[in-house]
């Protein structure tokens, strides 16, 4: 098959009429495929385990899966959410994160069809969905993940104004660059502000650094729509520590605080201190009469606050 052909294949898939179900189906299979592997991967990173190795597995009796367990969300539903071997219960976050991902992918290209556009959110989207996974189950960012983001939406929709049907000069890349950036800086801003007067007003642990650098990315992606995306988060972070949603990784204050006096000792034999960013988390719950007090990670609902008004400005019509 020539260069030619296959371009002209990729035309036809990406434009005709015909292949819009394929498309749209096609969406919904990355997606899944996609999510399942950077839950391995957030997963794997928490545990301290490498992303190859050990192969996957029932994390009960630890048999190996075969092809058909590890199908995205179909593998969940044909095995009724339990373990074929040992019938112990797969938890369902794999199909809601499968099919999440699925679906925005779905919601993304109806409305922007296999395009430059839709393509360089592809990255952004698993990278996000990666940096929410890791803060729920560790309660921290990785300042590499969260610039690799970053660089990934900066170069990823400047390609998609150099590449666009209207504009394609440098003074439009430029421009266009100067508002993400602008956007970025006063989220970044913002965020900062909100928690250092949490931390002096409310007496309670705020934002982290990690989160104000993920409100960097989350300003340059969705720049003037960033306001609606932080109200509904704040909503969403809100509403679940009002409802004392489970945490799936049970993180409790001892957890953190004995995992901060654990960092603190290898920071600390490293001769420099790094413990700046172990001050994230948000919305400590302490319970009167209770000495235990929940910590909620507020990345993972900057990141569904994002998600939500990305695919409700793609519908918009
Ligand atoms: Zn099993």
């Amino acid at each position: 098959m020539t260069v030619e052909q296959i371009a002209s294949l990729w035309t036809f898939f990406a434009t005709a009429q015909e292949t819009h179900a394929l498309r749209l189906g096609a969406a919904f299979v990355l997606g899944s495929i996609l999510a399942s592997f950077v839950t391995l991967c957030a997963e794997r990173r928490a545990a301290g385990q490498g992303i190859v190795r050990p192969g996957s597995c029932c994390s009960h009796c630890h048999q190996p899966l075969s092809v058909l367990q590890l199908l995205p969300v179909a593998g969940w539903l044909l095995q009724g959410g339990r373990c074929a071997l040992c019938r112990a219960p797969i938890p369902w976050r794999y199909p809601v994160l499968e099919a999440g991902l699925g679906l925005i992918l779905v919601a993304l290209c109806q409305a922007w069809g296999w395009t430059t556009a839709f393509l360089v959110h592809v990255p952004v989207l698993c990278l996000l969905l990666f940096l929410a996974l890791i803060d729920w189950l560790t309660l921290r960012l990785p300042d590499r993940i969260t610039y690799l983001t970053l660089v990934c939406v900066l170069a990823g929709k400047s390609v998609a104004v150099l590449t666009g049907p209207a504009t394609g000069t440098l003074a439009s890349l430029l421009s266009q660059l100067f508002s993400m950036l602008t956007a970025g800086g006063l989220t970044a801003l913002f965020l900062f502000l909100v928690g250092r007067m949490a931390r002096q007003r409310l007496n309670r642990e705020g934002m982290g650094l990690g989160d104000v650098k993920l409100g960097l990315v989350l300003g340059a992606l969705l720049e003037d729509l960033v306001p609606a995306s932080l109200a509904l988060a704040s909503l969403l972070a809100l509403a679940a520590t009002r409802l004392g949603l489970p945490c799936w990784a049970g993180q409790t204050r001892e957890a953190k605080a004995a995992r901060d006096a654990e960092q603190a000792q290898v920071s600390g034999s490293l001769g420099q201190g790094r413990n700046a960013d172990a001050a994230h988390a948000f919305g400590q719950v302490r319970e009167s009469g209770q000495s235990t007090t929940s910590v909620v990670a507020f990345g993972p609902y900057l990141v569904l606050g994002c998600l939500c008004t990305l695919v409700a400005q793609a519908l918009m019509p």
